[in-house]
């Protein structure tokens, strides 16, 4: 019989990496509650015309990748379900239907678990993902549309991703405007694609027509100085949405939050509305990067018109939602590119300095130091050349080293070379003192 394993897309989490799951959750949990947020947990699946209504029936989401199902037989019949292809949805729908507006408070709420999209897997792009988003709502006088939210947001962001200890991260910003300024612009949009349209790849070709905002998405490396050459949003932004965006990047400098404004950060889903944000990883170096073409960590945005899109009243919002596998993935080869490196290197200048170097070894790992050991048969320029790729540290042990029982101790961190008694108290301050340096 053949093995049944699991489906295309999705994928076992197991110990050890698990570890690092939990790390990032709890970390997540400890930054958010500090922020003041509490915890949500809504549905994986929902009424369809929830994502129809709140992402928009022309994203790529909503068009072509959700799990959408009609269970037989239940009551109601026929009512269409979808596995929750993202959850700021589902939150703006529990906060209206909660009446959580009543409070005349903001709304900070975070979540942590699945989605689903049926995209193409590859690296990095699962069918089934793990989010840790949060959402900061509120009725008209809460507060909730002030630029020092989004501003709040984003410098939280920031704040996570260092303790998480991700490196390289890059936050791009931008203002879409709001639903009223938004026609206008993708009028423009539409009219400088028009004679340029059949240059550009077939995806592209079809966004024209169909949701021409998607074509500033583009990766296709030809198309880019075509669509470099179209129309900017910021043109066609009114000056209340200048303002807000100015008061955001104003809020952002006085916290020293770096972004960049990137113009043509649209994002795929309809509900955004002024700011919208990313933050990438592309730098190549010391394991940065590795997330490829999927180099995006985690996007969001303002959302001022989302609760009326789905029956609610007024309530502006902001919030994001975080790609956790490309947090492991990120974290992971971080720790890669970091060669731990041992305390200290035993080098035996000879072979009959072998049994006396382990028995030093010996006592130091005894005493909690992270110890190689050489060997006699290398020249000492092989022991040095070894040492520096392996260690902080190099103890050499020679004859002379032996009789007068002065060890001689480099420290690569400092490049100084010592004499230190072979009294295990001093060399392990000498040696955890060079761990400092
Ligand atoms: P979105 O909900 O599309 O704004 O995506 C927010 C973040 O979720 C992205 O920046 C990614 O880090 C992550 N993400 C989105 N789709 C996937 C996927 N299919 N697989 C893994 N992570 C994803």
């Amino acid at each position: 019989m053949s093995i049944v394993k699991a489906v295309r897309g999705v994928r076992d989490l197991l110990p050890p990496e698990t570890d690092l799951w939990n790390r990032i959750e709890s970390t997540a949990r400890n930054v958010f509650e500090r922020y003041c947020f509490g915890e949500i947990r809504t549905p994986i699946f929902e009424e369809t015309q929830l994502f129809a209504r709140g992402v928009g029936e022309e994203t790529d989401i909503v068009s072509k990748e959700m799990y959408t199902f009609t269970p037989a037989g239940d009551e109601g019949g026929g009512q269409s379900l979808t596995l929750r292809p993202e959850n700021t949805a589902g939150v703006v729908r529990a906060y209206i239907e909660h009446r959580l507006a009543n409070s005349g408070q903001l709304q900070k709420l975070y979540y942590i678990g699945p989605q689903f999209r049926r995209e193409r897997p590859q690296r990095g792009r699962y069918r089934q993902f793990f989010q840790i988003g949060a959402e900061v709502i509120g009725p008209p006088g809460s507060g909730s549309e002030s630029p020092v939210r989004d501003a709040e947001v984003l410098e939280m962001l920031a704040s996570l991703l260092s303790e998480l200890g991700i490196r390289g991260w890059t936050l791009l910003l931008n203002s879409v405007g709001s639903s009223s300024e938004r026609p206008a612009y993708v009028a423009r949009l539409r009219e400088a694609l028009t004679p340029v349209a059949g240059q550009l790849c077939a995806n592209c070709q079809r966004r024209a027509v169909t949701n021409p905002l998607r074509v500033l998405d583009c990766k296709t490396p030809q198309d880019q100085p075509i669509i470099d050459g179209l129309p900017r949003i910021w043109d066609s932004l009114d000056p209340s949405s200048k303002a807000h965006f100015n008061a955001v990047r104003a809020a952002l400098e006085a916290c020293g939050v770096p972004y960049e404004h990137d113009h043509r950060l649209v994002r795929g889903l309809d509900y955004y509305t002024r700011t919208t944000f990313e933050f990438v990883q592309r730098n190549a170096a010391a394991g940065e990067g590795e997330l490829g073409a999927q180099n995006a960590l985690l996007g969001g945005g303002r959302y001022d018109g989302l609760s009326e899109a789905i029956g609610g009243p007024r309530a502006p919002g902001i919030g994001f939602a975080i790609g956790e596998d490309r947090l492991v993935l990120a974290l992971a080869a971080q720790s890669r590119a970091e060669v731990r490196l041992a305390d200290a290197y035993i080098a035996p200048l000879g072979e009959a300095l072998n049994a006396p170097s382990l028995a030093l070894a010996r006592e130091l790992r005894a005493s909690g130091l992270r110890v190689e050991l050489g060997d006699g048969s290398f020249r000492l320029k092989k022991s040095m050349e070894t040492a520096n790729k392996l260690a902080r540290a190099v103890v050499i042990l020679g004859e002379d080293e032996l009789a007068s029982a002065m060890l001689t101790v480099k420290s690569f961190a400092t490049g100084e070379q010592t004499k230190v008694s072979r009294n295990l108290r001093e060399l392990t301050a000498v040696l955890a003192g060079n761990l400092q340096s």
